[in-house]
């Protein structure tokens, strides 16, 4: 069911991820997120910018982060979206 409803998504969204410089363009940052000890951290996008280019995906960045509290490369990445005054999405 969920393979199925992926490829129904996929057919009607040309799949876009949110660049670096989309988050640039918008002043955001990046919210870095250790799945394994729930570390978090803000990143700035400019240094990212430099080392992994404007058009790099964000969620891609997981990859080449290392959660530095307890090193874990299970880390998960999206746009750093200003607070709304509360809880817009729950983890897990
Ligand atoms: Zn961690």
């Amino acid at each position: 069911m969920g393979r199925f409803k992926e490829q129904e998504i996929q057919k009607t969204e040309p799949h876009q991820p949110v660049c670096l410089h989309h988050l640039a363009a918008q002043n955001l940052g990046v919210f870095c997120w250790c799945n394994r000890c729930s570390h978090n951290a803000d990143l700035p996008v400019d240094t990212l910018i430099e080392r992994l280019g404007p058009l790099f995906p964000v969620p891609e960045l997981g990859i080449y982060l290392r959660c530095s509290n307890c090193g874990a490369h299970d880390v998960a990445a999206r746009p750093a979206w200003p607070h709304y005054g509360g809880q817009i999405a729950r983890h897990g």
